[in-house]
């Protein structure tokens, strides 16, 4: 992973303003990985992504993680804190890039290839997720067969797909990163699921918003350029805007 200085950062931001979501955090990965290609980053599986943007929310931000969760029974907002260690399955060495598996499961003979963000962004408008799943699959199952003889998708059990996805989160467990919460108003506990994706862009977009706000005041007070502001290491920025009275 490259060692992003602030003005590489902000321009990734940049980049990624009125973008999806998606866009956004390959832009980010390829500032962070230059010496691979969009193709191959956009090919990785979601555990090995997600896996990349937590070490590299740990590089930018610190290792600390504070969110909030809304309780699902009484609705209380709740503040947790988790260390990005915590999230971080040991690596799978087998996960090989657009590799196929193999996978048999009562009766049926499966071969897929584990879910990448191409996949996730296909799933995007769908309205139900059931649909999400029929999508997924359809672009993951690669070969189904059942005593031998090619079976269609859409006849496949809910107990076979079931196990698929046992399998599947088996193979790259980094895709799913959940905690367990309990609410201190109703003590009611439950499983909520961690995106880091949409928490790296959010963190970034307000590290951005005050690094540029940073670049204002100091600008205008000692008539500095950008340039010139950006390539002051961080704690001699704050240091100067604590000049300032800030
Ligand atoms: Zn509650």
């Amino acid at each position: 992973m490259k060692v992003l200085k602030t003005h590489e950062l902000l321009s990734a931001w940049e980049q990624g303003l009125n973008q999806p979501l998606l866009q956004r955090v390959l832009i980010i990965l390829a500032a962070a990985y230059p010496d691979e290609s969009p193709e191959s980053l956009v090919a990785l599986s979601i555990g090995q992504r997600d896996r990349r943007l937590l070490q590299l929310r740990a590089h930018l931000f610190g290792p600390d993680l504070l969110n909030t969760s809304d309780c699902p029974q009484c609705e209380q907002k709740i503040e947790w804190q988790n260390k990005v260690l915590d999230f971080l399955e040991p690596p799978q060495k087998e996960i090989l890039q657009g590799g196929e598996y193999h996978f048999d499961t009562k009766g049926y003979s499966l071969r897929f290839r584990l879910p990448n963000s191409l996949d996730i962004e296909a799933t995007r408008d769908c309205e139900s997720t059931d649909h999400a799943q029929k999508v997924l699959l359809s672009r993951c199952l690669l070969k189904v067969e059942y005593a031998n003889e090619k079976c269609d998708l859409n006849r496949l059990p809910g107990s076979v797909i079931d196990d698929l996805n046992a399998q599947m989160e088996l193979l790259d467990p980094q895709a799913d990163i959940s905690l367990e919460l309990s609410c201190p108003d109703c003590a009611h506990k439950w499983y909520s699921l961690f995106d880091i994706s949409s928490f790296l862009c959010r963190e970034l977009n307000d590290w951005a918003e005050r690094t540029l706000y940073t670049v204002y005041r100091l600008a205008s007070n000692y008539g500095w350029s950008e340039q010139e502001i950006l390539q002051l290491s961080p704690v001699r920025r704050q240091l100067y805007l604590g000049m300032l009275g800030e």
